[in-house]
């Protein structure tokens, strides 16, 4: 969910971070950045390792914002060498970053196929409130009248490591928390580009890492996803996911919005 506007270009190549390869089998390397701590596991395992080196891993990239096998000075020289030839850590790419007066900053990221997205940061309370708005999809297919991601219309689904990425980059841009005490980022609201539900098997992951204590450690309560009410898919998340759920009764007209509304109270007064 978003007003704001974005660029592409068309697509050159593709990745899919969430697939498990050997070290054997490896063609190219494996970016380990939106990995679940599951998936990281499995990558372990498969390259010979021991289950634990999830944890470690998890740790040098969200917690230190760390994208350098060279530098995990508690994992061995050899396991650094081996990851360094099967595996990478690779985040977005900043094409922009400005700040504002009030401290609100902003990034525009090139992901994988050259496309751009938009991530924001909003403080609040004094500072004492940091919540980063995060995109899930390059354009949006749903075309809300306000909006201009809905104009350019629905390019692609983010993924995992894409959606995370941004929390990696905005993180890394502010600093790690061991540099301050304190969270970058202590909220994040899936209201970017794009509608979140409408790309549920990468939103999910992402925002598991989120919550992960070897991740971004989050809690429930400060990791929200706004959708404009794809409300199959809200019954699935709440199965799926223990998040905050914020719905938007801005709807591409008004006579869409009364209806919506309508069905939203109807089912809300029958659950
Ligand atoms: S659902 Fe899509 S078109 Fe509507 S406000 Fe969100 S990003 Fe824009």
């Amino acid at each position: 969910m978003t007003t704001t506007a974005a660029q592409s270009v068309p697509a050159v190549s593709s990745h899919t971070p969430e697939q498990t390869p050997t070290a054997e089998s490896t063609p190219q390397r494996q970016n380990l950045l939106g990995m679940s701590r599951e998936q990281m596991e499995a990558f372990f395992l498969a390259i010979g390792e021991k289950k634990f080196r999830a944890s470690q891993m998890m740790k040098w990239i969200h917690h230190e914002g760390c994208d350098d096998f060279a530098a995990m000075t508690n994992l061995s020289k050899p396991l650094r060498e081996k990851l360094a030839k099967v595996a990478e850590i690779r985040g977005p790419g900043v094409v922009y970053e400005g700040a504002s007066n009030d401290g609100t900053r902003k990034w525009v990221l090139e992901v994988e196929d050259g496309s751009y997205v938009e991530t924001v940061l909003i403080p609040a309370d004094n500072g004492k409130r940091r919540t980063l708005c995060v995109s899930s999809q390059v354009g949006c297919s749903l075309d809300c009248s306000f909006c201009s991601t809905g104009k350019q219309g629905f390019q692609r689904n983010l993924t995992a490591a894409e959606i995370i990425g941004q929390v990696w980059v905005a993180q890394r841009s502010v600093g790690p928390r061991r540099d301050s005490g304190n969270r970058p980022v202590t909220n994040v609201v899936m209201m970017g580009m794009g509608e979140p539900l409408l790309n549920y098997d990468n939103v999910v992951p992402a925002m598991k890492l989120m919550l992960d204590d070897n991740g971004y450690g989050l809690s429930k309560r400060r990791v929200t996803l706004s959708t404009s009410g794809v409300v199959p898919m809200i019954d699935k998340l709440g199965d799926d996911i223990d998040v905050s759920l914020a719905i938007s009764c801005m709807r591409p007209t008004m006579n869409y919005a009364l209806n919506w509304c309508r069905l939203t109270a109807s089912i809300i007064s029958a659950a």
